[in-house]
């Protein structure tokens, strides 16, 4: 099955769709994390967007579709995949629909003070992507990944200045994204106050009863 995550920046797309990648056997992929990969190598792609992801700014449409239809070449796609930060423009869903097929969009709902709270405790390991939270997931030892003992960091771009202005660049190019997949018939929306187990739960109970059925 082919899945997006959508949702504002801090929803908890990235947790979950990791929790989702491991229960259903399916890729995660995250643009975020490509294009924050591509920065920590310093490739020319790397080196153009990182003033970009440090401002909270989307990095060019066309740069991005590539990068995604690239991606989704790989054999790790086979059973499908969760597409995480991607779409994040009309233009770039139009796209999408010329390479892939989508069968349904998890809208993640969420309130803006709940997002800052989140994300300005973030903190994430840079080697293994491992995501934990100052206060709601915390490392057992301060400061430090649990299984490879480096020190964590906050994204530059998690900084609070920088989501009031990701929250922006939500509002304006991503909200209508809602409306495009809720037209088609695709969307479903998800409170996630629940928790992140309960929420990745849901999704994969979705993907399971179809199977069996
Ligand atoms: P978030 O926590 O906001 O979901 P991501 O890790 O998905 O953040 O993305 C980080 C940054 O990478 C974005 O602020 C943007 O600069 C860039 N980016 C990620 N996905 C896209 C996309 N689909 N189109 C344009 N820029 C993107």
């Amino acid at each position: 099955m082919n899945l997006i995550f959508l949702g504002p920046p801090g929803a908890g797309k990235g947790t979950i769709a990791k929790m989702v990648k491991e229960r259903l056997g399916i890729a995660h992929i995250s643009t975020g994390d490509l294009f924050r990969q591509q920065i920590k190598d310093q490739t020319p792609l790397g080196k153009q967007v990182e003033s970009i992801l440090a401002s909270g700014g989307l990095v060019d449409d066309e740069i991005t579709n590539e990068m995604v239809r690239a991606r989704l070449k790989e054999p790790d796609v086979k059973n499908g995949f969760i597409l995480d930060g991607y779409p994040r423009t009309i233009a770039q869903a139009n796209k999408l629909d010329n390479f892939s097929r989508i069968d349904t969009v998890f809208n993640f709902i969420i309130d803006e003070e709940e997002v800052i709270r989140r994300v300005s405790g973030r903190r994430v390991c840079q080697s293994t992507g491992r995501i934990y939270h100052i206060e709601f997931n915390p490392p057992k030892v301060e400061g430090v990944d649990d299984e490879t003992g480096e020190r964590l960091v906050q994204r530059e771009d998690d900084k609070e200045d920088t989501i009031r202005n990701r929250l922006e660049v939500y509002r304006q190019q991503t909200y209508p994204l809602i409306d495009y997949y809720e037209k088609r018939g695709i969307l479903r929306n998800l409170e996630i106050e629940t928790g992140s187990e309960k929420a990745a739960d849901i999704i994969a109970g979705m993907f399971n009863r179809f199977e069996e059925a």
